[in-house]
Order: C-alpha cells, then structure tokens, then sequence
C-alpha cells in the first residue's frame, strides 16, 4: 500500500492524495487548486486513479477535480450538496479563468465528463470500490456535505483502516454539528493542520460582537461590506445578523447567492435549516447595477464574495464605498492566505487592483469565523481517534510541523509529509 502526496504538504491549497491499495487500485483523495495562485494543480499521480474521492467543495479540494478526467475514467464519489456546490465552483472558476487569461488546468469538456461521473454517496453508508476496498463518508462539521473520508483496505490479507480528515470542525456552528472521528481503530490517519498552534475565541462572542460592531456601524450612517467565502460563510453570517435582528437592510451580492439556493435543498446536511431559511427570507438578492450603486451610498449591510477580496462584487464595493462616508466599514470574516488581497487589507491597509494599489482608509476590523478545528481539537482529534500513524497536512509550514511534533509527544508516530513524497506502508 502507498500513499503519495500531491498537494497541501507544509501548504494550504491544492489538497490531493494517492492511495494505492494492494487489490490494484488507485484512490484519489480530493483534487483541489490553489485558487490564488493562478489555480495550481496538485502534482501528477504517479498513476491514473481508478476513483476519485472528494472530502468537501471548497475550491482547494474540488477545483481540479477534472483533471483526471482528461485522460481517465475514474469513477468520481461526494455527498449530495457537495456534488451541486462543486458544479457552481468549477464553472465559475473555468469562467475567471477565462476572463483573466489564466491557463487553465482542464477544459469544458473535462469537466462536463467529471460532473456526469458523480455518484453521490449520503453520511455513513458504506461504498465498495473494485478490489474490496470501501470508503465511508462520515459528517466533518466544516461546510454543508463536508466529509472525513474513512477507507476499509486490506494489507497482507488484513483489514487496514485509513482516515482522511478532510478539513473538519469539532465545535458546533450555525449550520454545523460538531464532528468527531468514526469509533474504528484507525491504522493511518491524514489530519488537516490549518489552526495548529493557534486557538479561537468562542464562538457565540465572536458573533456577538461581530452583529454589535455591524449595528454601531450602520447606527452611524456607514455602509458596511462583509466580505464572504460563498460556502457556508455567507449563509452563517446571514443567520447571526437575523438572530441578533439588526435594525439596516442586508443585501446578499455575488456567488454566495446560488450557493445559499444549493444549502436550501438539502435540509439533511444543515443544522438550524429553519432558522437558515428565515435568514434567507430576510436577505434582499442584488442583481442589477443600479442597485449596486444605490446600496453602496445607504446604511446597510452588504454580504458578498469573494471572501478574500480575490474578485467578485466585494472588490467593486470595497472600491466604492472606500471613496464614500468616513463611517463605511469593512469586516472581514475569514481566513485570509499570504499573498491575497484580503491578507494585503489585514496587513498593509491596501489591495492591488487592476488599475493599481489603492490605499483602504475605512473602518477595517477581523472576525474569527473559523470553520476549523484549532489546536487543542485537533490534538483531541487525533487521540480519539487513536491512530497507528498520522501524517499532517493542509497547513503552512510552521503549522503541519508544530501538531506533527505536538502529537509526537502525545506518544504518536506523527510527522509533516513534503509534497512529492510517497510514503509505503
Ligand atoms: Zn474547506
Ligand atoms: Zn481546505
């Protein structure tokens, strides 16, 4: 059995593995991109996958998911909505790409091939794959239809259980049930890292402040933009300004708007599903210019992607509301990686544009909606699931080395894999 690793080594970005097991097969585990750099792909399999298995839709799990499709026919599994959440993000995606003339890894074709593929496949019902292997998807408490991946596969004729955390939460959100690893011995187990070493403030406080720091605003006469990651963020934040019955219309811009539309078809996979709908009812859809200007002069809140300030009608209305009322503010609401715009904002009070840097003079302020574990869950995590072997990942480099060595003096056989590397076991 070989595992080989093609993607969010020491990186965050472009998620991919490769599990070959002892029955022939080839397992894909995620094919994601970096979105944010010019959508790398991960590293070439060193064979082509006979199936492909996908954690969750979020770009840099899904976005390359056509790719081997250019010249394979892999059988391709998710869970129900992230089927329908990864359509949007890749078409969407291929649609940038377009306009921006970067080179993209797959063409419309691959794509077409790669959504017609999809089995989708609900929380713990067992699959079998050829060969005997199965997998199971088990809840992972990140996003609607996020999965931990758990593989049944025999070694040397016996049973050999491996675990992909995916990206994964174990604290309760809006939307989300908190996750916990499958009560299974696990032989190998692949963790994300993203928050080791760092831990979030609760919850409900961050919450709370975020609707009382959106009302002071608004109660002064701004325009506040809230830039959103279109999955599940632009859903969750809707619900806590609903909850806290903010006295200023929420307008919602962007792709989180189809996203909201997928979340709404699939009471199964979201926690609070009536309250999320109350949130949507509440929210005003933007979909002509006009409105996009008239918004961007009233007292109100506007909800919109991209979450990172990467593009989409938040770069637009940053711009716009930058030139506007000294009480306009801008409330980031998520992780925002070196090198993109919203990390530039957070850092240097700036963003790049295509006419040039803009200084950002508004109100800027940072809310820790993190839909990840931090680093006493994930250390938690992994002693619950009490595995023979833990290879860590999705991180940067200082992370996937800080729980690597955190878990190695918790007694486990725990190390921060390189991209490139194959690891046999
Ligand atoms: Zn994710
Ligand atoms: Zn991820």
């Amino acid at each position: 059995m070989k595992l080989s690793c093609l993607g969010a080594c020491r990186e965050i970005g472009r998620s991919s593995f490769l599990l070959e097991d002892d029955a022939g097969q080839s397992i894909l585990l995620d094919c994601g991109i970096k979105q944010w750099k010019q959508n790398l792909p991960p590293l070439e399999p060193p064979r082509k996958p006979t199936a492909v298995i996908l954690s969750h839709s979020h770009l840099d799990h899904c976005g390359g998911l056509p790719i081997p499709f250019k010249h394979g026919n892999p059988s391709l599994f998710c869970t129900p909505p992230s089927a329908e959440i990864a359509e949007v993000l890749l078409e969407d995606t291929l649609k940038i790409a377009r306009q921006e003339n970067i080179p993209a890894s797959y063409s419309k074709a691959d794509m077409k091939k790669a959504l017609t593929a999809v089995s989708v496949i609900p929380f713990e019902k067992e699959t079998k794959l050829e060969g005997g292997t199965s997998f199971e998807f088990f809840d992972a408490g990140h996003i609607t239809g996020s999965s931990q991946v758990l593989l049944r596969c025999k070694k040397n004729g016996k049973r050999f259980n491996f675990l992909y955390s995916g990206d994964f939460n174990t604290r309760q959100t809006q939307l989300q049930e908190s996750a916990s690893p499958p009560a299974e011995k696990i032989d190998c187990l692949l963790v994300e890292s993203t928050y080791a070493g760092r831990e979030h403030p609760p919850r409900q406080r961050v919450e709370k402040e975020f609707a009382q720091a959106v009302q002071d605003a608004v109660d002064d006469g701004g325009t506040v933009l809230v830039p959103c990651f279109a999955v599940e963020r632009t859903a969750e934040i809707l619900m806590v300004l609903n909850r806290a019955s903010l006295s200023a219309p929420v307008y919602l811009d962007g792709l989180g708007q189809r996203i909201c539309g997928i979340m709404r078809g699939h009471p199964d996979y979201v926690r609070n599903y009536d309250a999320m709908l109350a949130s949507f009812e509440r929210a005003r859809f933007v979909e002509d210019r006009p409105t996009r200007r008239k918004i961007a002069e009233e007292p109100c809140v506007i909800i919109a992607t991209a979450g990172m300030l990467e593009g989409g009608p938040a770069l637009d209305y940053l711009q716009k509301i930058n030139e506007g009322k000294r009480s306009n503010a801008v409330f980031l609401t998520g992780y925002q990686v070196k090198g993109t715009n919203g990390n530039r904002l957070a850092t240097e009070g700036k963003i790049k544009t295509k006419k040039g840097t803009v200084a950002i003079n508004i109100a800027l302020k940072q809310f820790d909606f993190s839909a990840h574990a931090a680093h006493a869950d994930l250390v938690e995590y992994v002693k619950e699931a009490n595995p023979g072997k833990v290879f860590c990942v999705h991180g940067d480099q200082d992370a996937c080395q800080t729980l690597a060595q955190a878990l190695a003096e918790e007694g486990f056989d725990a190390q921060a894999p390189e991209n490139g590397q194959e690891i046999r076991q």
